[in-house]
């Protein structure tokens, strides 16, 4: 370590060690968070393009932990892939989302696909696909109404054995989606080999829509090669009406983001599959 301003030093420390602390701290409550019932789901719309229909939703998790209050999940997802408690989390957040959308038949929501973010230490469990297949069964839920959110770096890192998993999945008739794509490093041919139906772009594109410069040209080429490739593309984190219109004139199928709605409660969205919501 580097001695020279001591006080630095000395500050450095300081701030590993609050976040050693803080790391230790959620670890505990997150320890008994299922247990205790502290976890959530909200689901945000996804909507097609032409025709503006609801097609879709995405499961987000919410924790409302007893003695610290509302925890986002960028801040206890990590928390959680690192201790292994991502396995139960994920466990419950698929069967959840499942029984949830069976739900959905006896109120207007039958047609309405839920996607599930999936991470790399759930997947990763040898025991992965037999606790989707017997969640499917259990809960009675059409696997072709499922569809799972993967990232590029789960790719990246296990090509092989995902490619494997990822064939037994689409062999069950559920949907794939490859997340937050253009921040990785996942190529066109990698997408390629991948039987996955969907490609979702990262909301940190969307900004740069109504830009003049180079970075516009990102998103249609994105588009233009998924659908070359025959794959559904989603825009994620559409805001305003401005990107939708752009989104549109470069072909993209479906888009998420708070100009459609923010991520609903579970009584919410079945109001909004009778009712729609208002902008
Ligand atoms: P993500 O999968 O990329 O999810 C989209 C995030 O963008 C959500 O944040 C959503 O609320 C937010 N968002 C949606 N539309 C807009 C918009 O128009 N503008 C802006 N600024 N943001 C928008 P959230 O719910 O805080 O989740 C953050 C991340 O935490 C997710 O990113 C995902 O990586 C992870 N996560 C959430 N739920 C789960 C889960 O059940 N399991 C796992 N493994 N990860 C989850
Ligand atoms: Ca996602
Ligand atoms: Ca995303
Ligand atoms: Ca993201």
């Amino acid at each position: 370590a580097k001695r020279s301003g001591g006080n630095q030093y000395r500050f450095h420390t300081m701030e590993m060690n609050a976040a050693f602390q803080r790391h230790v701290e959620l670890e505990a409550y997150l320890r008994k968070a299922l247990e205790r019932g502290e976890f959530t789901l909200l689901y945000q719309p996804q909507v097609e393009l032409d025709g503006e229909r609801l097609i879709g939703v995405e499961a987000l998790i919410r924790w409302n932990c007893a003695e610290l209050g509302l925890i986002s999940p960028a801040q206890f997802i990590p928390v959680a892939e690192q201790t292994g408690l991502i396995r139960s989390i994920g466990h419950w957040v698929l069967e959840e989302a499942c029984r949830e959308a069976k739900r959905w038949e006896a109120c207007g929501g039958g047609h309405v696909e839920i996607s599930v973010n999936v991470s790399a230490g759930q997947f990763m469990q040898p025991d992965f696909v037999s606790r989707v297949r017997s969640i499917l069964s259990s809960t009675g839920l059409a696997p072709q109404r499922l569809c799972l959110e993967i990232t590029e770096s789960m790719v990246v890192h296990n090509l092989q054995a995902t490619l494997t998993m990822l064939q037994e999945l689409a062999e069950l008739g559920i949907r794939i989606a490859m997340d937050d794509f253009g921040t990785g490093y996942s190529s066109l041919s990698v997408i390629k080999q991948l039987p996955i139906s969907t490609i979702k772009i990262d909301r940190s594109f969307m900004g740069d829509l109504t830009k003049e410069d180079a970075d516009r040209s990102i998103v249609p080429a994105i588009i233009s090669m998924s659908t070359t490739l025959g794959k559904k593309v989603v825009a994620e984190g559409v805001e305003t009406s401005e990107q939708l219109q752009l989104l549109k004139r470069m072909g993209c199928d479906t888009a998420q983001g708070y100009y459609f709605s923010r991520p609903l409660t579970a009584s919410a969205l079945i109001r909004y599959f009778q009712y729609g919501v208002e902008k």
